[in-house]
């Protein structure tokens, strides 16, 4: 993923999601489906800590296992160093559980899109997943077939989630059917569609270590302390990477504080607030023309 992609373009009335005062969303689960480690840092990381934090569970399901995007040629610790990102990330979030189905890296397309759909419907039903997070699946300007694949699979495990003949041996193992009701899409390329913006102002320090987790991939992760490195060689050092204690970890989460959040404040500013993020959000539709109609019409029978 690149930053490229924010803010996306707005599609219709963008409504802002603002921060819920309590824990309105006390028993209910969101599942993060993610196609490598660094796509929720960059797309969701603001949203899913003001989730959390007005009372959802939340658990990270990732697609792929990242073995094409790490800093050394080995494969086997390529998948192991994401992997360990991946769990400093979930921890970092407050989410509960992390769920690596393990497909190879770029090549998703290629896959079983029916054993990936079945996995994701079994854990919807396993885990009660009432939301998800995730790619669009018609993603306009997408290029990475894992994106596209991904976010394809989730929304069509989502409503079979739901369906009484679909995997019917999930219910001799004791599952029930449970279907997803709300879906936020969110923004990877420009131009892809975004309807609602959540303001997650409140949340940047989370955004900060959910970026920071990313060491073995990505534009973020290690990339203050790698800077800071090169400078040094020149005889160089920038007083804002060091910050109180001139540690790695405070070089790369100062960098990511300096030079990653504006496109996020660019696009909270269109919306009036300081920090936002993009989705293309839906949700339930309320009360139907039918339930009204009875609502109003209806006579007792005796
Ligand atoms: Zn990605």
């Amino acid at each position: 993923m690149t930053l490229d992609s924010l803010p996306g373009a707005p599609s219709g009335e963008v409504a802002v999601e603002r921060p819920a005062p309590g824990r309105p969303h006390a028993g209910k689960v969101f599942a993060a489906v993610q196609a490598h480690a660094d796509d929720i840092s960059f797309f969701c990381a603001g949203t899913i800590a003001k989730l959390i934090a007005e009372g959802y569970t939340g658990y990270l399901i990732q697609t792929t296992n990242d073995d094409k995007c790490g800093p050394t040629p080995s494969l086997g610790e390529t998948i192991l160093s994401n992997e360990r990102d991946v769990a400093v990330l979930a921890g970092a979030l407050g989410l509960k559980q992390v769920f690596n189905l393990g497909y190879r890296n770029h090549f998703l397309d290629g896959e079983s899109p029916l054993e990936l759909r079945c996995r994701l419907i079994f854990l919807f039903r396993l885990l009660k997943v009432d939301t998800v997070l995730t790619f669009n699946p018609w993603g306009f300007g997408e290029r990475n077939p894992d994106h596209w694949v991904t976010g394809q699979a989730v929304a069509a495990a989502s409503w079979m989630a739901g369906m009484d003949k679909d995997y019917p041996e999930h219910f001799a193992a004791g599952l029930e059917r449970h279907s997803v009701r709300e879906w936020y899409y969110w923004v990877a390329r420009g131009g892809q569609p975004f309807n609602r913006v959540v303001d997650v102002s409140e949340h940047v320090e989370t955004m900060v270590a959910a970026m920071s987790a990313n060491k073995a991939q990505g534009p973020a992760g290690s990339t203050g302390s790698r800077l800071k490195e090169r400078l040094a060689a020149r005889d160089l050092r920038l007083p804002e990477l060091d910050g109180d204690d001139g540690t790695d970890e405070t070089a790369d989460r100062q960098y990511i504080r300096l030079f990653m959040l504006d496109d996020y404040r660019e696009l909270g500013r269109a919306y009036g607030v300081d920090c936002a993020e993009a989705f293309y959000y839906m949700g339930p539709k309320g009360t139907s023309r039918v339930d009204e109609y009875i609502a109003r019409h209806a006579v007792p029978l005796r």
